[in-house]
């Protein structure tokens, strides 16, 4: 037997790893487990390579829970160390990182650094009052050697008689980290952190149902129960995989989600780094299907984070799947990892290459990306938004619908409304409905006039019609409602009244004697005789402010204004009809009941104004008798 000190000029390490590295210190599996699988493959390649002659056999990885021992151990049939071996990687390099980690990092964020400076083995002491290793190399006649330390600098070492190949881990856990000494926690660890390592690890056994050979009815039986995909759909060529392929392993990342998506990008990039994965497009038409988190980040199939805030575009957080990249450094906390120089030429690449992928789509078949547009809308919009970078890529591809359920590029667009759409000063106005239905008369006056319509009905249009107007030039949006048609797009031709200066007073002055001055502003104008007696707008900008208000959450500042303008049209001859009544009272009703009417159309007639509008009217009725 032989015992030492560990050479290290801070005596207190343990405590210090156990206290920086509390708050996350379930990774300690990850860490034994990567390096149990590292170990395998290690082997492996020197086995392919011949440098050693030995028959690899069975490699699972086992991880044994003992209750009762309160032991955790891990088990591995990999390269093995010999006593030097232990001296120099696990006494010297592991704990001269430790104090490098320490000096550099005093005071700092340091629950990140572990694993960045070869600390991983060392993490089992967050949760074990005394860690051994047992392991035998590869090497044939090298003795096996048994290691074992309680947290201080102090170790003891000797010859052991283990005779399998390989490296056995035991944690003798401490009474404050019990819960490491249920299989099931110990499993749930397993499949959050090494669900798609390389290599088999198995935990325990698993029960199913099966009908054994000869019985007549199923029977519970048990079998060892593997945690990992070895070999992820990720890591596969494209070529050899089929669409099924991709859905199945959907439905494996996503057990509990039952939508399945739309379509994927693969990824697959050698240089200038390494990265593999793949993206799956969900459907996202509303709000409340924002689900980030999603994506899930992986360092050489070890699972790292899904939480990727300020680590890919906020959007690229709508999609679902997987990316992985050895560039990725592992065991950084969040604020390394946004800052990471490579993590950020990744996340720029993804972009690219998802910008890449619509377009190509776009190309092959306008058909099929017609048919998804509605579903990707929202992505797409959300990239816009966001990130320059990502508009000059969808301006080429992003579908604007219009009412009719026709889809146009931008270009296209423009070209089709060009010369209908222009008012005298030259701008080109683009007209849009967020709802076919409660706009009806509004679509329909713009129609009459040959005007087209885009259907502008997701909850971020708002925001995108704001940027496109930054873009394009001499151009404005307006939706139906924000004034009467024929000042939407002002041409030369102006009407003439029919009314006198003073009839126009008049009627403007019955019109302000019905209604609430503090949310319409009446005017009179000369429309067409064929526009409707009472119109009632919007002001376009007063609403999109308001629109986004809702959208952000926020206690509405706008919404306290919330106005509209009534139109009175002096060329209609219920204008004149109104004027000439002599009794007072029935005008009195009249008016209101071609308020109630406009007001009707923009669905703001409920409740009790609703009752009265409807008594009224039958009272008209009866009255025409
Ligand atoms: P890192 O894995 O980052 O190098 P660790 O502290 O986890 O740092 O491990 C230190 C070294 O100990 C490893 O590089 C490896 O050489 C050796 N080692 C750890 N675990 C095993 C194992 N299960 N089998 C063989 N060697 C191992």
């Amino acid at each position: 037997m032989k015992s030492g000190k560990i050479n290290v000029k801070t005596e207190n390490i343990f405590p210090i790893i156990k206290k920086f590295l509390y708050s996350d210190h379930e990774i300690f599996l990850r860490e034994l487990i990567s390096n149990a699988v590292d170990a395998t493959q290690k082997l492996n390649t020197l086995v392919k390579s011949g440098v050693a002659q030995v028959e690899l056999g069975d490699t699972t990885i086992e991880v044994v829970v003992n209750k009762k021992e309160k032991t955790l151990r891990v088990i591995d049939k990999g390269i093995g160390m010999t006593e030097e071996e232990v001296l120099k990687y696990i006494n010297q390099i592991a704990f001269s990182s430790a104090e490098e980690f320490l000096d550099k990092y005093k005071g700092a964020d340091a629950s990140s650094i572990i694993g960045h400076f070869g600390l991983g083995f060392y993490s089992a002491f967050m949760v074990a009052k005394e860690v051994e290793i047992i392991t035998k190399s590869y090497i044939e006649d090298a003795p096996a050697v048994r290691w074992k330390c309680d947290g201080s600098p102090q170790y003891k070492m000797e010859q052991h008689n283990k005779t399998e190949r390989g490296t056995e881990i035991i944690l003798n856990i401490s009474d404050e980290d019990g819960q490491f000494l249920d299989e099931y926690k110990i499993v749930d660890l397993l499949n959050k952190y090494c669900r798609f390592l390389p290599v088999p690890i198995r935990c325990g056994n698993e029960k199913y149902w099966d009908k054994p050979e000869g019985e007549e009815k199923s029977k519970e039986l048990e079998r060892p129960r593997i945690i990992n995909n070895i070999n992820p759909l990720w890591k596969q060529a494209p070529s050899g995989l089929t669409q099924e392929d991709y859905l199945k392993f959907y439905r494996e990342l996503y057990p509990m989600t039952f939508d399945e998506p739309l379509f994927q990008i693969h990824l697959n990039v050698d240089y200038p780094f390494n990265l593999t994965g793949v993206l799956y497009f969900p459907k996202v038409k509303n709000q409340m299907e924002f689900q980030k988190n999603k994506v899930q980040l992986y360092c050489n199939q070890v699972f790292i984070t899904d939480q990727l805030e300020g680590i890919i575009p906020e959007f690229m957080q709508l999609l679902h799947g997987v990316i992985d990249s050895p560039d990725i450094p592992l065991n950084v906390s969040r604020s390394y990892l946004q800052s990471d120089a490579a993590v950020k030429k990744i996340s720029t690449h993804i972009t690219k290459k998802v910008a890449d992928k619509l377009e190509e789509m776009f190309k092959t078949s306008r058909e099929d990306f017609e048919k998804k547009w509605d579903d990707i809308k929202v992505f797409i919009q959300y990239g816009c938004v966001t990130d320059e970078k990502f508009y000059d890529r969808a301006k080429s591809f992003y579908l604007f619908k219009n009412i009719e359920n026709k889809y146009f590029t931008f270009e296209e667009y423009k070209t089709f409304i060009e010369t209908l759409q222009r008012d005298k000063e030259g701008n080109l106005i683009y007209m849009y409905a967020a709802d076919v239905d409660s706009q009806h008369v509004y679509i329909n006056a713009a129609k009459e006039r040959g005007y087209d319509i885009l259907l502008f009905d997701g909850f971020l249009d708002t925001h995108f019609i704001n940027m496109l107007e930054q873009k394009f030039e001499k151009t404005r949006f307006t939706r139906v409602d924000a004034d009467v048609i024929d000042k939407l797009i002002q041409k030369d031709e102006v009407q003439v009244s029919k009314l006198s200066e003073e009839e126009t007073k008049k009627l403007k002055e019955l019109y302000d004697n019905s209604i609430e001055k503090e949310k319409f502003t009446v005017t009179v104008e000369s429309l067409s005789e064929a526009d409707m007696p009472v119109i009632l707008t919007r002001n376009e900008f007063m609403r999109r402010y308001q629109d986004m208000e809702k959208l952000s959450g926020q206690k509405s500042f706008y919404g306290a204004f919330e106005h509209y303008n009534l139109v009175v049209n002096s060329n209609h001859e219920l204008a004149s009809q109104l004027l000439n009544e002599p009794n007072a009272e029935k005008q009195a009703a009249l008016t209101k009941q071609l308020i109630d009417l406009a007001l009707l159309s923009q669905n703001l007639l409920t409740g009790e104004k609703l009752s009265e509008f409807v008594k009224r009217d039958l009272l008209f009725l009866q009255l025409q008798k």
